[in-house]
């Protein structure tokens, strides 16, 4: 059997996610080995741009019409679609705008011209096509990558951490940002896999690996009020990664 044939491509997005897969310096010898990459603008300009792919790596959201053409047109190809970082899976920050009059935020921006362009409410791949796996992150942990290709190659899905931040957090023995120093924390409602990067160097999580399974925001919420925090400034801190949810 051949090779399994990948493509990894980017919508609308920073192509934080596509550095880090050409940041695996020490295992890039290896994956070149074990998969076939047929498709990476950002890694070659010779590139396959119809072949069949087993495996689709997206990252991004999706801003525009053309973003959406894109992605159906991979999806379509493609055996398996792996949504890639936090804009992928959530919508990233870029959906902070969802509730608000678009073609006003355009006029805003760009003025008359702003009319024109190609622009909407930034939405998760989900919500388009078919997504046969998340990998969260902003960017993406280089592990979960790694951890993605091997279990794909061997006809396994990845396990990814199920309990947010906090556990991470305390694991490392720190002390509560939120409940010992009212700094406004958004580890209990964040998917953990960051190591708490963030609260580890005293620096409160902002969540941006998007929402834990089972995450209880409104419960944040009103212990961020008992902090002393305005309910709704509050509320759209938990929201920029996350556009759903939070009330
Ligand atoms: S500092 Fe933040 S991540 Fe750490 S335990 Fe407290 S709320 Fe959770
Ligand atoms: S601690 Fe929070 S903000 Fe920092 S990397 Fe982890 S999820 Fe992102």
């Amino acid at each position: 059997m051949g090779k399994p044939t990948v493509g990894i491509f980017g919508l609308t997005g920073c192509a934080g996610d596509q550095l880090v897969i050409l940041n695996c310096e020490d295992q890039l010898l290896d994956l070149v080995a074990l998969i076939d990459i047929r498709d990476f603008l950002m890694a070659s300009s010779e590139n396959r741009t119809d072949c069949p792919l087993d495996v689709a790596l997206v990252e991004g959201a999706v801003l525009t019409n053309r973003d959406a053409e894109r992605l159906r047109a991979i999806r379509q190809r493609s055996n398996l679609l792996v949504a890639l970082g936090t804009c992928a899976v959530w919508g990233g920050v870029a959906a902070l705008d969802r509730g608000a009059d678009r073609s006003q935020l355009l006029e805003e921006v760009y003025g008359e011209a702003g009319h024109g362009y190609d622009s909407s409410h930034a939405q998760a791949l989900r919500e388009i096509v078919r997504v046969d796996l998340n990998i969260t992150g902003c960017p993406i942990e280089k592990e979960h990558f790694l951890a993605a290709i091997a279990a794909l190659l061997n006809g396994d899905t990845p396990v990814y951490p199920s309990y947010p931040v906090c556990t991470e957090c305390r694991m490392q023995e720190n002390n509560c940002l939120l409940m010992e120093r009212g700094l406004p924390c958004c580890g209990p409602v964040t998917a953990a896999g960051c190591g708490a990067r963030c609260p580890d160097l005293r620096v409160p999580c902002i969540g941006c690996r998007g929402p834990m399974a089972d995450a209880n925001p409104v419960s944040l919420l009103e212990v961020l009020e008992q902090k002393g925090f305005d309910r709704r400034q509050a509320a759209a801190r938990l929201r920029t990664f996350a556009p759903e949810g939070v009330a």
